[in-house]
């Protein structure tokens, strides 16, 4: 069974008319998986997420400061790029909270997989910073619980978003329990995610350069990114769902189909399978081409649900 989570905060946190991650990209994501196409889905509304669990990989200073920003009217401005909304706290704490909720479902549940269609992202968020259009880091938060409540030793992230997700690398970094790997145009945003920065011996990076394409991507995973995942044995398998390496899509230039994602989804599954029981828990990261957007992502879930 495949659970999907979101909720109506998450339409509502905007960040400008101008800017890329808009509140049209869940609208796009929530029409591709509707219930026509998607009937047998279990749609769940996203909870919040808990001081608890958001300070697990967030300074709690941090958090407040993020929690008490959101302005009553317009935007504010919390880098070049980062902005927030009067329902951006709402949100954020919304994004977060369906990744606590989606891995003690899927703890719970073993046969059960989730998607997480929410927003704002969160791969570039640090501990005590907002980046790249990021408020909280909702996988980093994910995987913190799946320690913490659940007392897993083996927990993998695998992150297909086309720019890399430091954050996610910074919190983790010292941490053997989680395994991070990233496949990500380089140079691009934000800079890092180059093949030495390998941590506690727990950080996979693949950069790939702009024009990749297809074979080239595939090969990467299949032969760099998966063997690595194939040896941690995770427990517990979370994705960080960005759809922007797509050839249609504006901020880069890597060429991949949709199809890339069904592919490398599936092979994912299959590793999940293999060790965690089958438990796999995604989340939207990024993906500003709408159209490619919504098939990329449906090609996602229906991998996931296979
Ligand atoms: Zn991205």
């Amino acid at each position: 069974m495949l659970r999907l989570y979101t909720h109506p905060a998450c339409l509502q946190h905007d960040p400008g008319p101008a800017h890329p991650e808009s509140p049209a990209r869940l609208r796009a994501v929530l029409a591709a998986l509707d219930r026509d196409r998607f009937a047998t889905l279990d749609r769940i509304e996203a909870p919040r997420a808990s001081r608890e669990a958001l300070t697990r990989v967030h300074t709690p200073a941090y958090v407040e400061r993020i929690l008490a920003s959101a302005p009553a009217t317009g935007t504010l401005r919390l880098d070049e790029d980062t902005l927030m909304s009067p329902a951006s706290a709402e949100a954020a704490l919304r994004a977060a909270g369906a990744l606590v909720a989606a891995v003690d479902a899927v703890m719970n549940d073993p046969a059960s997989r989730a998607f997480c269609a929410v927003r704002p992202p969160g791969h570039h968020a640090t501990a005590d910073q907002a980046m790249g259009f990021c408020l909280f880091n909702n996988v980093a938060v994910g995987a913190a619980h799946a320690l913490a409540a659940h007392g897993l030793a083996r927990v993998a992230i695998a992150d297909f978003d086309v720019h890399h997700g430091n954050g996610t690398q910074d919190i983790f970094a010292a941490e053997p329990r989680v395994l991070f790997l990233s496949s990500h145009q380089s140079p691009l945003y934000p800079g890092s995610g180059s093949a030495d920065e390998t941590g506690a011996g727990n950080l996979v990076n693949a950069p790939l350069p702009a024009g990749t394409g297809s074979q080239a991507f595939r090969q990467a995973w299949a032969e760099q990114l998966l063997p690595q995942l194939d040896a941690f044995a995770p427990q517990l398998l979370l994705i960080s769902a960005g759809f922007d390496a797509h050839r249609a899509d504006p901020l880069a230039q890597l060429q991949l189909e949709a199809d890339d994602y069904a592919w490398l989804t599936a092979r994912l599954v299959d590793v999940a399978r293999t060790h965690a029981g089958g438990r796999v828990v995604s989340t939207l990261e990024g993906g500003y081409d709408l159209d490619a957007l919504a098939a990329s992502a449906a090609a996602h879930v229906s991998a996931l649900m296979g």
